[in-house]
């Protein structure tokens, strides 16, 4: 579900509008304070600044004042865990269990990648159910503006990457299938986000599953599978998918997801990212986009998935939590 999931919670919708609230303040004191650069026209042949990026002691003065009115806003619109809205914590350490889940296959689970006898279209691996705290958490850092978010999201989607790394290698490395039915692929594997429209894009300032894909690619690399992000695919229009139904979404879709001009796919290896797995029908969308461009989609990873219809019940936090070590940067 790559667009604008708005969920109907009340008690969400209103973590998402104080979290509103508290980015137009920000973004209001930011406006204020900002220095205003080049007011005057600058005389030809006048020296560039030597340090790229140096706003001279106006700016750092600016961008002091700014950080002090993000501290003082703290005081005035408090911090809440966006999962469960437990005060002056962005992510309480109750709602992220429900992130450490065994990033295990969803893909059975989404009618719309379901190829009959058990057969899918491709491996989809998540961490968490999309319920509770994660549900408000995952609306809230799409459509509230809870970049904070970014840090226990980016945690769990390179697990989820590092888990995926075994599948990707059972098909590229030396055990792979002898039968020549997968080509020799050139690496690195392209991990490609699930585009957004440009309305969504526009709306939230950015797009945050290729926050996702880049830690999905981080975890690949920690699983020895050389990997890199890549915004290979486009969204050209089309309505959003939010409250939809399999086979709307796929309408929706048809046609809507195609690689970007001057993208080179072919006998590539790709992992797909979304944030949430309901329906399958935007990975079904960006697969066939991608094989049709002669790619190879070896599989998926997302933050969250829906629990299939019946199931009765939704995955709770993490019984017991296996230390995570993430020591190595990312490289790019
Ligand atoms: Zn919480």
């Amino acid at each position: 579900m790559s667009q604008d999931a708005v969920c109907q919670d009340a008690v969400c919708q209103e973590t998402v509008r104080q979290d509103t609230v508290r980015q137009d303040t920000v973004r209001q004191a930011a406006d204020q304070d900002a220095v205003p650069q080049d007011a005057a026209p600058r005389p030809a042949g006048d020296r560039v600044p030597a340090v790229v990026g140096d706003r001279g002691p106006a700016g750092r003065v600016g961008a002091l004042v700014v950080a002090a009115w993000r501290d003082l806003l703290g005081l005035v619109v408090p911090v809440a865990c966006a999962g469960c809205g437990q005060p002056d914590v962005p992510w309480c350490a109750t709602c992220d269990a429900w992130l450490r889940g065994p990033a295990s296959r969803r893909d059975h689970d989404a009618g719309r990648l379901d190829l009959l006898e058990g057969r899918t279209l491709l491996p989809v691996r998540a961490p968490a159910s999309y319920a509770g705290p994660v549900r408000h958490a995952v609306a809230a850092w799409k459509d509230g503006g809870r970049a904070d978010l970014d840090a226990p999201f980016r945690t769990a989607a390179r697990r989820t990457g590092t888990v995926t790394a075994a599948d990707v290698r059972r098909v590229l490395g030396p055990g792979a299938p002898p039968d020549g039915a997968v080509p020799v692929l050139v690496v690195p594997v392209l991990v490609v986000p699930v585009p957004s429209t440009a309305g969504a894009q526009r709306r939230r300032g950015r797009a945050p599953v290729e926050v996702l894909a880049s830690a999905v690619a981080a975890g690949l690399r920690d699983g020895g599978v050389p990997a890199r992000r890549s915004r290979a695919l486009l969204r050209t229009g089309g309505a959003d998918l939010a409250g939809l139904g399999a086979r709307a979404r796929g309408v929706a879709l048809a046609g809507r997801v195609r690689v970007r001009r001057g993208t080179a796919v072919r006998d590539r290896a790709v992992v797909l990212v979304d944030d949430v797995l309901t329906t399958g029908a935007t990975l079904a969308a960006c697969h066939g986009a991608l094989v049709g461009a002669g790619a190879h989609v070896l599989g998926a990873c997302a933050l969250a998935a829906t629990a299939p219809p019946g199931a009765g019940r939704a995955d709770g936090p993490a019984r017991s939590v296996a230390p995570v070590v993430h020591g190595r940067r990312e490289a790019g």
